[in-house]
């Protein structure tokens, strides 16, 4: 990378918007929290410090925190633009003028208001990222959804028996004491530290509720071939079957692509052009 690349790659990363920084900032804090709670507090209960099981739950809890930031990490610093590959000064056909960036871009590329700039496939401008998820981070965002999600599982059944040891049974009280868990203490109904195990236990589940409705949304537009903006049109014209729809994101190496975001799995075509589906092409399904 040369000093210019170095320069926009750090520009890059600084957050659009106050609201993004929080956003990310509690996601970072959040991460943190429920993984030294899971380690520290709930695991040497359930099992004596370095026994078989707790060595066995360390690792598992370690891969799908490290493969959650590494994938993040991805996410953010993974260039979503045309810019390298240097757009035509001819508009081709299906190719639109983006005025704000004074470039023709191609078909699937978006103009983000935010990001300032053309994103090839654009999909959406994820707020925890702070950046958009287009045609070449696509695949760090679906493993972040899908590890954060296994994560968010595990924690939840993982400490269940001690949270609801803690602050009761599944019930009325337990429910109120994780979304009103301070009302509940001033009521004196529970004690600071049944404060914090009901918001770590709230925040699992929520966590969980989010992750599920993110992953299966998504999924769903990956198998049908569109993108977030082509399913609010109603658009499929890329749609080739749902094989091909997947390996158009996780790229040809999907089998291997899941164990780390920096494992090679070449995506088909630059993101530039798409093959489009025609009637008489048959899906391979
Ligand atoms: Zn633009
Ligand atoms: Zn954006």
């Amino acid at each position: 990378m040369d000093d210019q690349g170095k320069k926009r790659f750090f520009e890059g990363l600084k957050p659009k918007k106050p609201s993004e920084f929080l956003a990310f900032v509690f996601m970072i804090a959040m991460l943190w929290a429920i993984a030294l709670f899971e380690l520290f507090i709930v695991l040497p209960i359930y099992h004596d410090p370095f026994s078989t099981w707790y060595c066995i739950h360390v690792v598992c809890g370690f891969f799908l925190w490290l493969n959650v930031f590494a994938n993040f990490f991805m996410l953010i610093t993974t260039d979503t633009t045309g810019k390298k590959l240097g757009m035509p000064s001819v508009l081709k056909p299906g190719w639109t003028y983006c005025p704000f960036c004074q470039l023709n871009a191609p078909p699937r590329a978006h103009h983000c208001q935010i990001c300032d700039e053309c994103v090839l496939k654009r999909d959406h401008h994820c707020v925890f990222a702070g950046r958009c998820v287009g045609f070449r981070n696509y695949r760090y965002y679906m493993f972040l959804a899908l590890y954060l999600w296994m994560g968010a599982v595990y924690a939840n059944v993982f400490h269940h028996d001690y949270v609801t040891d803690e602050i009761g049974g599944v019930g009325f009280w337990t429910l109120l004491t994780m979304v009103t868990p301070v009302v509940i203490w001033l009521l004196g109904y529970t004690s600071v530290y049944g404060i914090f195990v009901s918001f770590m236990a709230g925040i699992s589940v929520f966590a969980l509720l989010l992750f599920s409705a993110m992953l299966f949304f998504q999924t769903g537009i990956i198998f049908k071939g569109q993108t977030s903006y082509e399913r609010k049109k109603k658009k499929r014209e890329y749609d080739r079957g749902w094989r091909r729809n997947f390996i158009e994101v996780f790229g040809e190496r999907w089998y291997l692509a899941w164990i780390w975001p920096t494992v090679s799995s070449p995506l088909p075509g630059d993101g530039t052009n798409f093959k489009k589906t025609y009637p008489e092409e048959s899906k391979d399904m």
